[in-house]
């Protein structure tokens, strides 16, 4: 990172508050700080959507990784999990003015079959992926009510091809896609120089079965 830049992030987070006394203890290289309570990581959230709001509208010459890990270093957070938060973070804010001007209905939603009760799940299942009958025993069944609310086609399957296949397939002028970090990187990188805008949810936690999503954060995208 250059001087410059270094400089210029300060200006930025002491503008949003993150490397404040008072605010937030910025912790020690050594000495994490500990989150963990539901709060903690709301307010970090909010910290690193606001940082980027600000930040966005500033040039820099330093590669996206690195102005993330500057930032996660000044709030004082060095867990891998915050430097994915906040890149995809700054992805969607790339498309989010392109992502609003379509209307919801021309919208297409990804939800991962991971976040199924994968023990108790009766959805069934065709090339489309499963079909949620919204039995109420997972998450799942509260996004889909959202997503048919306001007129999104949705579809839940396990992501790459799969995906790819119903995205060549119906053709959406938008995307929102629900999945870990690696996935989601891997749907940027398919869908560049598409012109279709995506805005994407982090999962709070991976994994293959059991996985978790802040439903709060989904319905954020939804109505953006
Ligand atoms: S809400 Fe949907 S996805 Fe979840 S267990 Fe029920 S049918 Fe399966």
């Amino acid at each position: 990172m250059t001087e410059t830049d270094v400089k210029t992030l300060e200006a930025v987070v002491s503008v949003v508050g993150v490397a404040q006394p008072g605010l937030k203890p910025a912790a020690k290289e050594d000495e994490p700080i500990k989150v963990g309570v539901k709060e903690d990581l709301e307010d970090i959230k909010q910290r690193i959507k606001l940082f980027l709001s600000t930040a966005m509208v500033i040039s820099l010459n330093t590669p996206a990784r690195s102005i993330i890990e500057g930032l996660i270093k000044r709030i004082g957070l060095f867990d891998e999990k915050w430097i994915h938060y906040t890149h995809v973070q700054m992805q969607n804010n790339m498309f989010k003015d392109a992502f609003k001007k379509v209307q919801k209905s021309d919208r297409v939603v990804f939800i991962p079959h991971c976040l199924r009760d994968v023990k108790n799940c009766k959805a069934p299942i065709d090339e489309d992926g499963y079909h949620c009958t919204k039995c109420g025993r997972c998450v799942i069944g509260r996004i889909v009510e959202e997503c048919e609310k306001r007129g999104m086609k949705w579809y839940m399957c396990g992501g790459g091809t799969q995906v790819i296949n119903i995205i060549n397939r119906t053709k959406p002028k938008a995307i929102i896609g629900i999945a870990c970090y690696n996935e989601i990187m891997l749907a940027l990188e398919k869908l560049k120089g598409s012109g279709v805008p995506l805005q994407a949810v982090m999962l709070r936690k991976s994994g293959c079965v059991n996985t978790e999503v802040d439903l709060n954060e989904v319905i954020e995208i939804f109505d953006q």
